[in-house]
C-alpha cells in the first residue's frame, strides 16, 4: 500500500513539473535531438514578436518565412520545419524594429534609396560627407548667432533693471526698450527654427551613418565605421541573428530592404537552426555575410546540409 502511494506521489510530482516546465522540457528535448539525431524530426516554428512598422503584414511575412523554409527542404526532399500557427513552435521567429530599419525609412523620406551595392555605398558616403560639412558650418553660424543674441538679451535686461532701480524709464526709453524686447522675441523664434532644422539634419546624418555602417559589413568593405553625431552607437550591424540556448531558440530579423533580402536572411538563419555553420564561399547562403542576391543554395550549402543530416553525399 505504501509502495503504491509512493508511486502515485512520484507520478504526481513528474506531472506537476511537466505542467509548469513543459515548454522548457520540450526545448531541452529538441536541443538533444538536434544534437544527436539531426534532421530526424521537423523543427516546429512560430512567429514570436512581430512589429508592423516594417510595412509588411504578418501573412506576407509568414509567406516569406515559408520560402526560406522550402529552400532547404527542396534540396534534400525532406520536411525540416513545420509552421505552427498557434504559437507553439519550438523555434520563434521575431521581427524586431530597431534603429537600422528606422534609419532606412528615414532616408527614404528624404528621397534617398539604399541598395546593397558598392555604388550605392559610394553615393551615400558622398552625401554623408556633404551633409556633415553643411551641418558643421550651420552649427558654427548657429552658435555665433545664439551668442550675439544672448549678449543682446543680457544688455536689455541690464538696462531694464538699471532703470527700475533709478526711478523708471522716460517715455522715449520705454518705447525703445519695448521695441528691442519685441525684436528679441522675433530673433529667438528664428533661432529656435534653426535649432529644429539642425536637429533634423543630425537625425538624417545619423541615419546615413547607420546605413553606411551596415553596408560596410554586408559588402565587406575595409574602412572605419562612420560616426554618428551625439550618442555613439556600438555593436555590429547584422540583418538577422540566430540564437540558441538550453531553453530557447530564436531567429531575430532586424532589417531588410526588400522581400528578396528578407528571404535570404531567413534562409541563412534557418540554416543555423538546422545546425549549420558558416561556409567559405561568398556565394553560399551560409556565407557569414548576407551579400548575395540569389537565395538559391550552392553545392557547398547542399553538401553541408547533407553532411549535417547524415545523408549520402
Ligand atoms: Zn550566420
Amino acid at each position: 500500500m505504501k509502495k503504491i502511494f509512493k508511486i502515485i506521489f512520484s507520478l504526481a510530482v513528474v506531472c506537476i513539473i511537466f505542467f509548469f516546465f513543459h515548454s522548457q522540457i520540450e526545448q531541452v528535448f529538441f536541443s538533444l535531438e538536434n544534437k544527436y539525431l539531426p534532421c530526424s524530426r521537423p523543427i516546429t516554428y512560430s512567429i514570436g514578436s512581430f512589429d508592423d512598422r516594417f510595412g509588411i503584414s504578418k501573412d506576407e511575412f509568414i509567406k516569406v518565412v515559408n520560402t526560406g523554409e522550402m529552400v532547404w527542404e527542396k534540396a534534400i526532399n525532406k520536411d525540416l520545419f513545420i509552421y505552427k500557427s498557434d504559437g507553439s513552435g519550438v523555434l520563434k521567429i521575431n521581427l524586431i524594429y530597431d534603429i537600422r530599419q528606422e534609419a532606412t525609412e528615414k532616408l527614404k523620406e528624404i528621397g534617398i534609396t539604399v541598395n546593397d551595392t558598392k555604388a550605392s555605398y559610394d553615393e551615400l558616403k558622398l552625401k554623408y560627407n556633404i551633409m556633415q560639412t553643411d551641418y558643421f558650418n550651420s552649427k558654427k553660424s548657429f552658435e555665433l548667432q545664439i551668442n550675439l543674441l544672448q549678449n543682446r538679451q543680457n544688455a536689455y535686461e541690464k538696462e531694464v533693471s538699471y532703470l527700475n532701480e533709478n526711478g523708471g524709464a522716460s517715455k522715449k526709453e520705454f518705447d525703445r526698450l519695448n521695441t528691442e524686447k519685441r525684436a528679441l522675441e522675433v530673433e529667438f523664434i528664428e533661432i529656435n527654427k534653426l535649432q529644429t532644422q539642425l536637429n533634423f539634419d543630425v537625425d538624417n546624418i545619423n541615419s546615413l551613418a547607420i546605413v553606411l555602417n551596415r553596408l560596410i559589413l554586408s559588402l565587406n568593405i575595409e574602412v572605419n565605421k562612420f560616426n554618428t553625431i551625439g550618442d555613439q552607437l556600438g555593436g555590429e550591424f547584422e540583418e538577422g541573428t540566430y540564437k540558441e540556448d538550453a531553453i530557447s531558440r530564436e531567429i531575430d530579423i532586424y532589417q531588410f530592404d526588400n522581400i528578396g533580402k528578407l528571404a535570404r536572411v531567413l534562409t541563412h538563419e534557418f540554416g543555423h537552426a538546422l545546425g549549420l555553420g558558416h561556409l567559405e564561399s561568398p556565394e553560399s547562403v551560409m556565407y557569414r555575410l548576407n551579400n548575395g542576391v540569389n537565395e538559391k543554395l550552392t553545392i557547398e550549402d547542399i553538401l553541408a546540409l547533407k553532411k549535417r543530416c547524415e545523408l549520402a553525399l
